[in-house]
């Protein structure tokens, strides 16, 4: 018998690596330990190799659940290149193929089998494998058990059973979902709340983040496009009819563009994509269904048209950029005019109230993101959960510096009205109370007697609403714990000295409505400099508050 040999002398020696990266050493030590692991890194982050050595150096076969067909050819056919006994079951398998895969898989003589869900659900394979003698399971693309994500997969739902069937085997969960709320839902449902979790930095360096106020979106793309010749690239917008649109445009200025979207035949959109993946300079333009699946490592640059819908969806489809580690762009043109249909999208579906808040919620980290006057990185991974980074240099906003406007005593004011109306409010009706608006439910809430109420005119309403967003984006008001869609302070280490006057915020507002009705333009305006603090009880408020909150915490 060969002596089982080490992590490290399977990277080297089949795979040809020197060094683990990041995580992957502990990773590997605790899976081939015969530990559960959810791994947590970016795209390009190399989450494979985390199940393949494991599989190398465990006893028995690893059996990899992996959602898209061409991922698992793309696999099996490197792993074979290198070597490793490697099969797959899928529906576009033969049934010739199938019967020799499962042979090899019933006399041990496969490392690793790659199945689909549904293979893996349907039928008698769970009952077969449950014989043989397995080294663990892998969950590529875990957050397709998320039914709130673009990919969610309903048969990554009944993976629970592996939990219940498979005790003794290890299970590793892999995403590069960085979303606070997907990862607890993929522990959830998969079971996994005894697993290791692994994390890696979501950071993407060699992406310069550009994001420009949208003015003419045809003009804009096609002038980014042209210091962008002969790159390989995506553009992506929001429907079937603006990706076709954009596409013609695209070509007829003499790029080498291709449409893609549900809409097309599914042999259209193979080639397209070989054709992507194998041209060189080939720019697709598409709407979200081009996504999980393409591991093109030399793309150049994303650009987007339309906002996104979230801005977990934004870090998803820019990091298709530059997986090699290569300079690349994700460039962004967006602008009021981006949100209603995305409002509308959610209003629409048929999800759950609840379900809506919370896309909307999404939607407007998002809008904070797009319309903050602070480092775009810095933003993104706070998003991600990985706070206290340093600004990046490399984003429009550290690169163009100087186009915030202060909003230090705005923002005051914002605070003063979720303290007086006691945290229970959404930033609509807000906004309706600074601007001393006259609606039904300011009035039968009383509302109109506070001393919040009309101290806000210095902004209109777009203005107050971009405020809010960019608060929320930066910590200092969260949504309120009962999940109805209130606003209450964030953590007081923020909070405070803002009220205080120790600190000041600097954000982009859009300009006044006047000037967006097209008079004249100019930049963004200072409201109101100078002007009172909107309520100088509210240090005093905010400890009460705190100590209130403090007290129905220990209830
Ligand atoms: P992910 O699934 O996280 O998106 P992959 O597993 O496809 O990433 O890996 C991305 C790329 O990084 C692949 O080309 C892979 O071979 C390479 N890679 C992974 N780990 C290492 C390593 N330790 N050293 C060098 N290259 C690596
Ligand atoms: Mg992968």
């Amino acid at each position: 018998m060969t002596p089982t040999p080490t992590p490290r002398q399977v990277l080297r020696e089949v795979f040809g690596y020197d060094a683990f990266r990041g995580p992957q050493a502990a990773i590997v030590e605790h899976v081939c330990a015969g530990g559960s692991a959810l791994v947590l890194m970016p795209t390009g982050g190399g989450k494979s190799l985390c199940y393949q050595i494991p599989a190398l150096c465990r006893p028995g076969t690893a059996v990899v659940v992996s959602p898209l067909i061409a991922l698992m050819q793309d696999q099996v056919s490197a792993l074979r290149q290198a070597g490793v006994r490697a099969a797959a079951l899928h529906s576009a398998e033969s049934g010739a193929s199938a019967a020799a895969t499962w042979r090899e898989l019933q006399t041990g003589g496969l490392d690793l089998l790659y199945v689909s869900p549904e293979r893996l659900l349907n039928g008698d394979l769970i009952e077969r494998l449950a014989d043989l003698p397995l080294a663990l399971f892998a969950i590529d693309e875990a957050h397709c058990v998320s039914q709130w994500g673009h990919d969610f997969r309903p048969e990554y739902l009944q993976l629970a059973v592996l939990a219940e069937r498979f005790r003794a085997v290890p299970r590793i969960a892999l995403t590069a979902t960085a979303d606070p709320r997907t990862r607890s839902e993929i522990v959830a449902r998969l079971g996994l709340e005894q697993a290791a979790v692994f994390t890696a930095s979501f950071d993407r360096p060699n992406i310069r983040y550009l994001l420009r106020d949208k003015s003419d979106p045809k003009r804009q793309l096609l002038e980014f496009l042209a210091s962008q010749r002969g790159h390989a690239g995506i553009v992506y917008a929001r429907s079937r009819k603006r990706v076709e649109e954009f596409a013609a445009l695209i070509k007829a200025d003499g790029h080498d563009a291709l449409p893609y979207h549900a809409g097309l035949a599914a042999d259209t959109r193979g080639a397209a994509l070989e054709r992507f993946r194998h041209g060189s300079g080939v720019i697709v333009v598409a709407t979200i269904a081009f996504g999980m699946g393409i591991d093109k490592p030399d793309v150049r640059f994303v650009a987007h048209v339309d906002l996104p819908k979230s801005l977990e969806a934004y870090y998803q489809e820019t990091g298709r950029a530059g997986r090699d580690g290569l300079p690349a762009i994700a460039w962004m043109v967006h602008g009021a005019a981006d949100v209603p249909p995305l409002r509308r999208f959610i209003e629409e579906s048929d999800a759950a109230p609840a379900q809506k808040r919370i896309e909307h919620g999404r939607l407007d980290s998002l809008i904070g993101f797009a319309e903050t006057s602070g480092c775009r990185r810095r933003i993104l991974l706070d998003y991600l959960g990985e706070t206290g980074s340093a600004d990046c240099g490399n984003c429009d906003v550290c690169l163009e510096p100087n186009q915030g406007v202060d909003v230090t005593e705005p923002a005051r004011k914002a605070l003063s009205a979720v303290y007086r109306t006691g945290g229970r409010f959404g930033a609509a009706h807000l906004v309706d109370v600074l601007l001393g608006g006259d609606t039904a439910r300011v009035r039968s809430l009383g509302h109109d007697q506070l001393g919040v109420y009309g101290i806000g005119r210095e902004l209109d309403r777009l203005q107050w609403r971009s405020l809010f967003r960019q608060l929320t984006a930066r910590g200092y008001v969260v949504a309120a714990a009962d999940g109805h869609g209130g606003l209450e302070f964030g953590p007081e280490a923020l909070v405070r000295p803002l009220l205080r006057g120790e600190s000041r915020l600097e954000i982009r507002l859009p300009p006044p409505a006047r000037e967006r009705r097209g008079r004249a333009s100019g930049g963004a305006t200072t409201p109101a400099a100078g002007a009172e603090s909107a309520d100088p009880d509210l240090l005093a408020a905010l400890k009460a508050w705190r100590l209130e909150q403090a007290r129905q915490q220990r209830l």
